[in-house]
């Protein structure tokens, strides 16, 4: 089932890249297995998944000391200050920094190990009541402020599109945060990068993709429906 699905998926990546006239090496496909057992994770990797993404600290953990494959791992749900000593050094990119205090928490943890950790600004683009994210008005001046850290990188913004059936409804939130990426590179601040862009789930990951993105995160299309309840 797993492989079926990581194969259409894969064809629809491939199409909507051809679309928009891009190359399919600029889209990464993240595989969301939050709430997923570690079977399952290791069936994606056998169909080919390379990234996964969670969205808890401990479930991540948990899943990173299973898991022996080479893996990058990407933490994309929101994060405590107090649970980012246990992430930073194991995962590629954390996505959801949305404020000076967690990006500071992330320099504080990063230079204690003498690395460097990648991070993403998460944008709330739709400005839902109900979501995390910097507000796009606010979200230069926070990464002017997260650039002067010199144990963190700043690769791009992310943003969690609202719930919605249509996916057409959603293109222009993802057509903001590109605009707002190539301002913020326009800037050329030190530092900072503009080249990511995580945009894009299940139900809109193919226009996201036609709208810039270079991360696409993907779970039920993957994995299925979740079941919180166990
Ligand atoms: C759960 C989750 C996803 C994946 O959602 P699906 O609709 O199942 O593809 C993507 N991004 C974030 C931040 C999530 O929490």
């Amino acid at each position: 089932m797993i492989k079926e699905n990581m194969t259409l998926v894969e064809a629809n990546i491939r199409k909507a890249c051809e679309k928009a006239g891009r190359k399919r090496e600029e889209v990464t496909l993240i595989s969301v297995s939050k709430t997923k057992p570690v079977p399952q994770l290791l069936e994606a990797l056998d169909a080919g998944a390379t990234d996964f993404g969670e969205n808890k600290v401990q479930e991540l953990c948990d899943k990173i000391e299973t898991i022996t494959q080479p893996v990058n791992w990407h933490m994309i749900g929101h994060l405590q200050r107090n649970k980012v000593k246990y992430i930073v050094g194991k995962v590629k990119l954390i996505h959801s920094v949305d404020s000076l205090r967690l990006a500071s928490q992330i320099q504080e943890e990063s230079a204690k190990r003498n690395i460097i950790s990648s991070i993403l600004i998460e944008v709330n683009v739709a400005k839902e009541d109900t979501k995390f994210g910097v507000m796009p008005e606010e979200t230069e001046e926070l990464i002017r402020e997260i650039s002067r850290f010199p144990n963190v990188r700043i690769k791009g913004l992310m943003t969690i599109a609202p719930f919605v059936d249509d996916p057409e409804d959603n293109r222009q939130y993802f057509r903001a945060l590109k605009a707002l990426s190539i301002d913020i590179k326009g800037k050329n601040i030190d530092n900072v990068s503009m080249d990511e862009l995580s945009m894009g789930m299940t139900g809109d990951y193919t226009v996201a993709i036609e709208e810039g993105a270079t991360m696409v995160r993907v779970g039920t299309g993957i994995f299925g429906e979740r079941n919180y309840n166990i």
